[in-house]
């Protein structure tokens, strides 16, 4: 049996019986490793246990047989750091957070370690529990994300002819944007706006509220209005980020073969066409 300590966010949890749960945790050094927790729900006199909840960061030792073993590793001790508790006062936090660790779970594989994705998701739902709008959090995930497995599209320039200019659609299968005049001969295509676009060439940043909200009003050229006070509540994402979620997320159902689960509790279907 192999010792190994290490940083762990909890992405999915089950409870396994009535003592007992399985983790799927993700951890900077070891990649996604799933573990069994072996009476970790069983409380004492002095302390009633819930077991590890789902998002939940901690530092655990598990015993495995071996690296890349198929059995599931032993988590033999738990430390929580940090259960980001902003993600349960408000739904939207949630549904955002789960996308998240869902999308880790799908789209990684077990002992292969993505250091740069596990900061990644520990800074985006630091973001998610206190953020008004969830959604540019979520694009910068879902950036880093593709960035990190190897299959970040291109938004630089046409990937049939090259061109820059007149950008209209977005390939999954060509991993990048098409130009109208290369657009009519693919059928697997998702329309993408010039706004869209532009945020999704900018560099992935996690910021509790996205910087291109709230949605810009007036017309080309308009001076913007002075932002008033700020409204009480969660506010909406820009059709911006909207769009740039929507592509993201057509090019990652493509991947998974599959829908994402949450995309339509992130963005109502009524908002964004879904993948056909
Ligand atoms: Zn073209």
């Amino acid at each position: 049996m192999t010792i190994l300590h290490d940083e762990a966010i909890v992405l999915h949890r089950l409870d396994y019986s009535e003592t007992s749960q399985v983790l799927v945790l993700f951890t900077p050094t070891h990649g996604k490793v799933r573990a069994i927790g072996k009476g970790i729900k069983r409380g004492t006199k002095s302390r009633i246990a819930v077991g590890i909840d789902l998002l939940e960061r901690g530092t655990a030792v598990f015993s495995t047989r071996g690296e890349r073993s198929e059995t599931l590793a032993t988590l033999t001790e738990w430390k929580p750091r940090s259960a980001f508790l902003g993600l349960r006062e408000r739904l939207p936090r949630l549904y955002a957070a789960q996308y998240a660790a869902q999308l880790t779970a799908q789209l990684t594989a077990d002992w292969d370690p993505h250091p740069a994705l596990f900061e990644a998701l520990g800074d985006c739902l630091l973001c998610l529990a206190e953020a008004d709008e969830v959604l540019g959090v979520v694009v910068a995930y879902q950036q880093v994300l593709l960035r990190e497995i190897g299959l970040q599209p291109r938004f630089d320039c046409c990937s049939g002819c090259g061109r820059s200019t007149e950008l209209t659609h977005f390939s999954s299968l060509e991993g990048g944007l098409l130009c109208r005049h290369c657009e009519p001969a693919h059928v697997e295509k998702r329309e993408l706006t010039p706004d869209a676009l532009a945020l999704l060439r900018e560099s992935p940043c996690f910021t509790p509220s996205s910087p291109l909200e709230p949605p810009r009003a007036g017309s080309p050229g308009e001076a913007a209005p002075a932002p008033a006070t700020p409204a009480p509540g969660p506010t909406l994402p820009s059709a911006a980020v909207r769009g740039a979620f929507d592509v993201l997320n057509y090019h990652i159902a493509h991947i998974l073969g599959r829908e994402p689960q949450l995309a339509d509790l992130l963005v109502p279907p009524a908002q964004r066409r879904r993948l056909h």
